[in-house]
């Protein structure tokens, strides 16, 4: 249960919505029951008064049926607009809360999940706690309450009927369908665990369906999707038998139940403990009743699906963060020297990237790593930016990385990444990202830098054209210029670039590193790259080979 506590605990500020949600619901369920009863009783006393020709009062009886008939669906209409507004909040604040916990652990947790899992997990996971509110806590508390207040009402006439009616509205409500949840826990558990890998394996093969076609592997690929796909079918199949045995098991013991409350009745009106229109009204006011009790075989066959994947988002919720953020953070520093000194960093479960690494640039100065890939010149602008926390020292103006805030830190430090990301927006919102404030004139000055200001003049719809999912719609070498043109917009002291001219031609490469040449002056440059013209722009070359 844990695990939805932590949901619950995140949607804590609804609980108004809930609980009126709730209240609503059992007024609702009230308010037909009694009407059921008033009207039986009516009837049954308007055709008992006919016959023995007496007058009877149906002025006030007539009303309360009008009256109860008004607030039953006046009632419904407040209870689904209430419930299913409740439930919408609930889902906003999980999303919030679940968006906020995870951008800090990006980009550690990406090496844990793959995109397609986690954006699975943050749709279809948090959309299920729908249900969880929904389908699961408001028929609970609705279904329990409402079967304390049948009982309790039928007592005040007949204590036998009454026994009999819980004794029918338990079986019906929390028995058989405890049986069915027991039925269904090993496919629900597993259907929700399908339905994950099949969601990251559609998401996987969409976007690498390029390379399964230049590999031939597709039919490979699509066999696998139809074997989860095939196990996912015989999950729910296995479901949707245990709802089956569920609603025919309810309707059988409803019916036997409102059997037995006429057995009852009928003893007791045999001994004149009740009247006529009493046995009838506590005949239809039982029939009733069960519809109080109707949400929680669903709401118990549901819960072991939703448990599923509230697991599965307090699993990545609770991922620990990469680095550990200073209690308080050191004021940022005058002077911009960057030492590092015995740097090491290993990846989860993998051998060392970095091992006793040494770098010095002082502030202004200008260095570039070089070597083999895989030697772990990201890792280390990854360890600058604390991305990822180090072994070793890394000191920024004589005080250890560690005792900056992060955000701070990376206030002082504008990086063209080597996997940059480029959001589904405008080439020009995706450049002001790291200064929204930025005027035109900054704009076309960086694009100009980066090489990007003819192209971009060329566009139809030139800075408003959207480069597509992760870029899809420019090049790699236009992307990488790109988020070039975005790292130097926020005219930080330290640069870290990252293969910046990987996917130009020398002519474009060399216009590039002349015009970086004059914009980068006095800054401290981090360069990676392995292009012998990029290295103009350098002091010092570090060879990890
Ligand atoms: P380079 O930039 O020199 O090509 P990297 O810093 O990217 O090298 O990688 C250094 C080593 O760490 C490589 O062996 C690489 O396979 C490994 N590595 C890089 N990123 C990850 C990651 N997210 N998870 C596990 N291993 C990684």
């Amino acid at each position: 249960m844990g695990e939805l506590a932590i949901i619950l605990k995140v949607s804590r500020r609804q609980w108004r919505w809930v609980a009126g949600g709730i209240l609503l619901g059992i007024a609702v369920f009230a308010a037909n029951a009694l009407l059921m009863a008033v009207s039986g009783w009516f009837i049954a006393s308007m055709a008992l008064a006919g016959v023995a020709k007496t007058s009877f009062n149906y002025f006030i009886p007539s009303a309360a049926i009008r009256g109860l008939a008004i607030a039953r669906t006046v009632g419904r209409y407040g209870e689904r607009l209430v419930t299913h507004s409740a439930a919408l909040r609930v889902l906003s604040d999980l999303r919030v809360w679940l968006f906020l916990r995870l951008e800090p652990l990006s980009p550690a947790i990406l090496d844990r999940y793959s995109s397609g899992e986690l954006s699975g997990r943050l749709r279809g996971d948090v959309d299920a706690m729908e249900n969880l509110y929904l389908r699961i806590i408001a028929p609970l508390f609705t279904g329990g309450l409402s079967i304390l207040l049948s009982t309790a009402f039928v007592a005040i006439w007949c204590r036998s009927a009454a026994v009999a009616l819980l004794f029918s509205l338990l079986l019906t409500g929390i028995f058989l369908p405890l049986m069915a949840k027991r039925i269904a826990d090993e496919p629900g558990r597993r259907s929700a665990e399908l339905t994950g890998e099949l969601r990251s394996m559609v998401a996987d093969g969409l976007q690498g369906g390029a390379e399964l076609i230049l590999l031939g592997a597709e039919e490979r690929h699509a066999g696998q999707v139809s074997r989860a796909s095939y196990e996912l079918v015989s999950a729910q199949e296995e479901l949707a038998r245990g709802a089956a045995f569920t609603l025919a098991g309810g309707l059988f013991s409803a019916g036997t139940g409102v059997l037995a409350v006429l057995l009852c009745t009928a003893v007791a009106f045999s001994v004149q403990q009740i009247d006529g229109p009493q046995l009838v009204m506590l005949l239809l006011f039982s029939a009733a009743a069960f519809e109080g009790a109707a949400g929680l075989p669903t709401a118990l066959q549901l819960l072991p699906t939703v448990k599923e994947s509230a697991r599965r988002i307090a699993e990545i919720s609770s991922t620990p963060p990469p680095i550990l953020e200073p209690a308080v953070s050191a004021p940022l520093p005058a002077g911009f020297d960057l030492v590092m000194r015995n740097v090491s960093f290993s990846y989860e479960g993998s051998k060392p990237a970095l091992r006793e690494f040494n770098l010095e640039i002082p502030s202004g100065g200008r260095v570039a790593l070089v070597g083999p890939s895989g030697v772990g010149k990201s890792t280390v602008a990854d360890l600058l930016l604390r991305f990822r926390e180090y072994g070793g020292s890394i000191t920024l103006g004589g005080h250890e990385l560690r005792d900056y805030a992060g955000d701070d830190l990376r206030m002082l430090i504008a990086a063209a990444r080597q996997n940059s990301h480029l959001f589904n927006a405008t080439i020009r919102e995706n450049i002001v990202l790291s200064r929204p404030d930025a005027g035109e004139d900054d704009i076309r000055e960086v694009l100009h830098v980066a090489a990007l200001d003819e192209w971009v003049a060329s566009l139809p719809q030139g800075l408003e054209t959207r480069v597509g999912e992760g870029g899809s719609s420019v090049s790699g070498g236009e992307a990488r210029r790109i988020s070039l043109a975005r790292a130097l917009l926020k005219d930080a002291p330290i640069l870290v670039l990252d293969e910046p001219t990987e996917g130009l031609d020398c002519a474009t490469e060399q216009l590039v590193v002349n015009r970086l040449q004059q914009r980068i002056k006095g800054k401290s440059l981090l360069l990676i790259t392995h292009r012998p013209a990029c290295l103009e722009l350098v002091d010092s070359v570090i060879n990890m080979g």
